[in-house]
């Protein structure tokens, strides 16, 4: 097996380009017909949902504008431990926004649980929250997801921008481990 594959992982989740490419089209059209002539703020969580962030904001035909932030969470490689710290801070004002805050995947919940309460704290308008990928049944906080991506089962996953040790960011599909397997 080659250090790097570029080719699908085992585990039972895998989804292709297309069909990501086909739900970011339809979220990109819901968005814009909700939001129809409010001021949308884009906040893409960094690092995960770059390419996430990337594709859905070219499928949305609204004026908006984009703002970036990264958090860490402690934890072993594969489980978040929920306390969530801040590592690259918002540029831009909140105040008078309509936030949509786009993040990779929905887990326990807990880091958006915190990020939730980050952003409240900077006087938006409102905020909604556009997740590529949801885990329901290992949630451990219940966390609004307006426009969802794909509800998958528990396992771990990599692909267009999530990573296995900031590795395989770059494939365009999403595919995963088996359960218990380390590496692809
Ligand atoms: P939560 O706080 O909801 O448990 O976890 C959220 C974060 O954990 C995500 O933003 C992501 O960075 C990471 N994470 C959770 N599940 C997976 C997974 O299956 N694959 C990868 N690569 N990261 C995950």
């Amino acid at each position: 097996m080659s250090e790097y594959s570029l080719v699908p992982g085992p585990g039972p989740v895998q989804i292709t380009s297309d069909a990501i490419a086909a739900r970011v089209r339809d979220l990109g059209q819901r968005i814009t017909a909700d939001y129809g002539s409010r001021p949308l703020h884009v906040i893409c969580v960094l690092n995960g949902a770059f390419p996430f962030t990337a594709d859905l904001v070219r499928a949305i035909s609204i004026p908006l504008t984009v703002d970036f932030l990264s958090v860490s969470s402690y934890g072993s490689r594969t489980e978040s431990s929920g306390e969530v710290q801040l590592v690259k801070d918002l540029e831009q004002s909140l105040k008078g926004k309509h936030v949509l805050l786009v993040e990779d995947i929905v887990d326990t919940g807990l880091t958006m649980q915190y990020l939730l309460g980050y952003l409240q704290g900077r006087g938006p308008l409102s905020v909604r929250v556009a997740s590529l990928l949801s885990k329901p049944t290992r949630r451990l906080v219940d966390v609004p997801v307006h426009y969802l991506g794909f509800e998958i089962e528990d396992a771990y996953v990599y692909g267009y921008g999530l990573d296995i040790d900031h590795r395989y960011r770059n494939l365009p599909f999403v595919t995963s481990l088996r359960p218990g397997e380390s590496r692809p």
